[in-house]
Order: structure tokens, then sequence, then C-alpha cells
């Protein structure tokens, strides 16, 4: 029988997000692509980080965890070398993956672990009460910023094109066949792949809605984008606000972190044996 998102519903408690989040969206385009993709529950991990969509793996039945703010990343790469035959999701924020997590976020794409980090970018502060966010834009009045905010937004795409990440995509919460497809082929992708999803927040950034996003994207691979050319991407990546390219910007294929570290070639780590491992002189090195 055909898998469907049911099979990755959790049975403990519904979502608690404002009606009309667009962190719905991104919960159901998971769901669905996991299902057709036929990942078996058993063989997928959801971490996240904190914040309003931050709490998706507690609305989710396979392995999951909520770290801390702006550490989902280095959580998941430790459990990903753990265990990479696992298919790894790392779901976070802007303000989580683009603010706390920054530092983490560059080195994740330098290394290129296999997973897929999927990032809710509704350039607010939600959980908080929507404080401006690193991708708010500049002037932006929040209740942290009642003059306007004066910092220029981050361009996560760009920052992601300039790191060495393999897979640059970005999707549209608004737009569900599309985000669907774009969170599969980022799964299917051999390496780290950021999935920048537009995520209306209906509560606190009220002139990013809908009707803003469904005027302002447009699909990349229908328009004609070659995504193993860097420097269209670039260029791309650079027309928001005015427009707001929806698709895989970039990618390319390039070693695996677990491929270049040479305690990986027999396989993940729980399945070495350690029987017989002694760690006895190790234990006498650090106590003497
Ligand atoms: Fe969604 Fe915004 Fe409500 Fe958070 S505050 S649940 S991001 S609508
Ligand atoms: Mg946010």
């Amino acid at each position: 029988m055909p898998r469907s998102p049911k099979d990755y519903t959790s049975t403990e408690g519904k979502p608690n997000w404002c009606s009309g989040c667009g962190d719905f969206g991104i919960e159901m385009a998971m769901k669905q692509a996991m299902a057709q993709l036929d990942l078996d529950p058993d063989k997928v991990m959801l971490i996240s980080g904190i914040g309003c969509g931050a709490n998706m793996p507690s609305w989710f039945s396979t392995y999951g965890l909520i770290t801390l703010h702006g550490r989902a990343v280095p959580v998941a790469t430790g459990a990903h070398l753990a265990n990479h035959e696992l298919s790894t999701f790392v779901e976070a924020g802007d303000g989580d993956a683009y603010g706390i997590g920054m530092g983490h976020f560059i080195h994740a794409m330098r290394r290129n672990p296999n997973m897929t980090y999927i990032v809710g970018n509704n350039t607010v502060y939600g959980l908080t009460k929507g404080q401006v966010s690193p991708t708010s834009a500049k002037g932006c009045i929040g209740p942290s910023t009642p003059f306007g905010n004066p910092d220029p937004a981050v361009n996560p795409l760009a920052l992601a094109l300039a790191n060495h990440c393999s897979f640059v995509g970005r999707g549209y919460a608004g737009n569900l066949p599309h985000l669907v497809n774009l969170l599969k082929e980022a799964h299917n992708h051999k390496g780290f792949a950021l999935v920048d999803i537009l995520q209306p927040c209906v509560t606190y950034s009220r002139d990013k809605g809908y009707k803003y996003y469904q005027d302002l994207t447009y699909n990349l691979q229908e328009s004609g984008h070659d995504s193993s050319d860097l420097e269209a991407a670039m260029k791309k990546a650079s027309e928001a606000p005015e427009k707001y390219p929806i698709g895989i910007f970039y990618q390319e294929e390039r070693p695996l972190y677990e491929e270049e570290l040479p305690q990986f070639k027999k396989g993940p780590l729980v399945s070495h044996d350690i029987s017989n491992v002694d760690v006895t002189p190790l234990f006498e090195e650090y106590s003497s």
C-alpha cells in the first residue's frame, strides 16, 4: 500500500500554531514528500532548534529531537555521523538558523553532510512575539524596533551560494505541490541541502502574507534557470524583495563529510563492533 502523510503523523498531539500559519504548509509538504519518497518512518530523523516551526518533531512519528536555539545543525550532524543511513532532516526558523545558528550553518555547508536543512523564513521571531529577525528588511517596525530596524537583511541564499552549499533551494509554504517536489529533490541530493521556505507569519508579519508571496513568486526552473551555473544563481538570489524565484538555485556533486572521514569506511558508527574495544588505557591516561 502506498504511504500517506498519516504514516508520519504523531498520535500524541496537534500543532499549536496560529490559524493560517505557514508552518502548516511546511508540515504537510514534509509529510507528503516523505510519503512520496516511500521513506520508512523508522529510518527518518527530524531534528529542530527552538521557535514556532521548531515544534515540528512533536507532530511527527519519525525519530525526532527538539534541541536548543541555534543548535539543531550540530546536534543533527552528530546524530547523522552516528547513523548516516537514516534520512536526516533539520528544521529551523530564520532567527534560529540565520541568527544564533549562523556559525553552525556555514560550517555545515563547508562539510557537506548528507542532510536536508529546512528553514521556515517568516522574517520575524514569531515565538517571542514578532521582533525583527536577521531576514527582516531595514526599516521594519517591530516590538524591539519602534523606530525601524536599523540593520539590512541577511540574504540566506547568497550566503549559501558563497559558502560551498551543494544544494540551494527556495520554496513557498503557500505552493504545496512545488514545495513537495523541492523537498524530494533536496532529500535525494547527495550532500547538504538548504531549502529556505517563504513562510507567512499571519500574526506578526502581516505585510508579508499569502497575497504578497503569491504575487511575487515565480518558478525558477520554468524560467529556464540553469542550476549548475553559480553566477546565474547568485543573480537570481539577489532579486528579492522585488521578486522571489522559487526552485533549485544551485546544485553540485561533491564528496560527503561522512565519506571524507576514514572512521566511517566500515559503515555507520552504530554498526561498528565495539565488544572488543578496550578503553582502560584511555581512562588510565586521563586519570593519572
Ligand atoms: Fe505561525 Fe507566526 Fe503564529 Fe508563530 S506567531 S505560529 S510563525 S503565525
Ligand atoms: Mg522566524
